[in-house]
């Protein structure tokens, strides 16, 4: 399962990062949830607190999911635009959402309407920021 080997792989980079700070107790991770990410947020949760078991210094460690908007620069013009306020049915929000490389196939620049554009944030899961004690 996707959720559960992202999970992993937050944690193992959290517990390697503790180690190279000499932290011992990981109190709490946030980790940045791109929008266009397609995994399950609850499964993705659980995952994490079910992992988190098999790495003394994370055992005790919260995670914070923060959700980063998807956004979008044209490559023609430099505009930079998200998915709120675009013009698309539902279909195609939760098609892109699944698969962001179909984000070129439904997704114009508004100001434009090249459809010659990069996706700048919403990809992926990364670890924002650490705390915890030595
Ligand atoms: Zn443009």
């Amino acid at each position: 399962m996707h959720e559960w080997a992202l999970a992993e792989s937050v944690i193992k980079t959290a517990v390697e990062y503790a180690g190279a700070e000499k932290i011992t107790k990981l109190k709490e991770t946030g980790v940045v949830f791109g929008e266009l990410q397609a995994i399950d947020k609850e499964i993705f949760i659980f995952a994490l607190e079910e992992l988190r078991t098999q790495f003394p210094a994370a055992k005790a460690c919260k995670f914070r999911i923060i959700k980063q908007p998807a956004a979008f620069r044209c490559k023609a013009c430099t505009r930079e635009f998200t998915l709120k306020g675009l013009k698309k049915t539902k279909a195609e929000a939760e098609f892109i959402h699944f698969v962001p490389e179909m984000a070129h196939t439904f997704l114009k620049c508004p100001g434009c309407k090249s459809p010659d554009f990069e996706i700048i944030a919403g990809r992926g899961v990364s670890i924002k920021y650490m705390k915890g004690s030595r």
